[in-house]
């Protein structure tokens, strides 16, 4: 039998493989058989999804899932499942010091793909009552590329966190130090862009291929001038191969600038969650969520689903494998409706617009077994119950909605 499951009809939209129209596409244990126009196999399980959207599994670039063993972490599992989630990678929960337990506990029995950024700070994220590099000597980049090199099938990169509330008077010392560490595991590194820190310094640091996350945020220090112009040091660094991740989060989205920057032409390059227990219930919810955000700002769909699977994929190296349905790729795929409708979608800062489109998952296939939504309710509530226990030790209420003044806390 060379088909076990044919996905009959649905519209597919695969950007490594130029593929936008209506296709077949067929599994045979856990990798992709093939995507045509028609397959047929008497002996196969044949699955209807006509007017369904099917895409390569999304991947998330910027999420924080070190539950548990950090304030931040969420148990994802379940919840990347039931949201066309493949592949989650984590910003940097953990550092050095940490990341034996985060591929033990997180990593192993996770049925998502699992990865993570490993944090120029040894200890990682733990909490945010200090900023994890006030105090450089936190960072260690020998060790830092050494766990790298240990577990590269699993690291990525390295991550440092760049506002003043992370860095303090340490100004772009704990980058200088992040890149060494990169350049000793012949790695990327992802930083964090915020308030406080000049971004043209920041970006004047990095190498081709380094990740730039929060291109949208709007607490200062941002992509846009004083009269609202993306600066010309974004598309210079673009230019030299930098790569621009939207990374949500509870304080890295702000519509303005990101409707601005769309409005000149200038897109991110991934679209990513920075889901964590203070984003979770509002304003992100999921990546499908996010993605929709921008869909109603007049993304198309291929855009989207160009920046959820090929682009995440390629910022981190794995696009021979990962955010493809190319024949002998692993069977990781994402369905969905894109609903019609009236929907109202909120940033970072409590700002809401309504949109009438909106990305619903119908189920995903990791690793040729498939997940549905409705059977993962319960795990969610899990993920939901644990996140309001950890936000009402932390003093953030279950529910509350972040205005633009709130008191803020130092978030990933
Ligand atoms: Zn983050």
């Amino acid at each position: 039998m060379a088909h076990e499951l044919i996905f009959r009809g649905a519209h597919v939209v695969d950007p490594s493989q130029g593929i936008d129209s209506i296709c077949d596409v067929s599994v045979k244990g856990n990798v992709i058989a093939a995507v045509a126009p028609s397959i047929e196999d008497n002996e196969a399980e044949i699955i209807d999804v006509a007017g369904k959207f099917l895409t390569p599994g999304w991947i998330d670039l910027h999420a924080h899932v070190y539950a548990g063993a950090t304030t931040f972490g969420i148990k994802a599992d379940g919840l990347c499942l039931a949201t066309g989630v493949t592949t989650v990678v984590d910003a940097g929960s953990p550092g050095w010091t940490n990341l034996r337990g985060f591929i033990e506990f997180i990593v192993e029995p996770s049925r998502t793909r699992v990865l993570s950024f490993v944090h120029i700070s040894s200890i990682g994220l733990l909490n945010s009552m200090r900023g994890e590099m006030e105090d450089i000597k936190n960072a260690d980049p020998e060790m830092t590329a050494r766990v790298i090199a240990m577990w590269p099938e699993i690291c990525p990169g390295v991550k440092v966190r760049q506002g003043i509330k992370q860095v303090g008077e340490n100004d772009t010392e704990p980058l200088r130090l992040a890149i060494a560490a990169a350049e000793m595991a012949d790695t990327r590194v992802m930083v964090h862009m915020d308030q406080g820190v000049s971004l043209p310094k920041l970006l004047g640091l990095l190498r081709p291929g380094d990740i730039v996350t929060h291109c949208y945020q709007g607490k200062g220090d941002h992509i846009l001038d004083a009269s609202g112009q993306v600066l010309d040091a974004v598309y210079e660094a673009r230019d030299r191969g930098i790569i621009f991740d939207l990374g949500h989060g509870a304080g890295s989205f702000h519509y303005d600038v990101a409707q601005e920057a769309v409005k000149q032409g200038f897109l991110s390059d991934v679209i990513s969650t920075d889901l964590h227990v203070y984003s979770l219930f509002d304003p992100v919810y999921s990546l499908p969520e996010t993605a929709s955000k921008l869909l109603n700002m007049g993304l198309p769909f291929d855009e989207i689903v160009r920046q959820t699977t090929l682009n995440p994929a390629d910022a981190i190296g794995r696009a021979e494998h990962l955010g493809t349905l190319r024949p002998g790729s692993v069977a990781d795929i994402a369905v969905f409706d894109i609903l019609e409708g009236s929907f109202v979608y909120t940033d970072s800062h409590g700002n809401q617009e309504s949109g009438s489109l909106k990305i619903e998952p119908v189920f995903t296939v990791r690793d040729g077994k498939r997940y549905f939504p409705d059977e993962l309710r319960e795990e969610i509530e899990e993920t939901t119950r644990r996140a309001i226990e950890m936000k009402t030790l932390t003093g953030m209420p279950y529910g509350r909605v972040r205005g633009a003044n709130a008191p803020t806390v130092n978030r990933p």
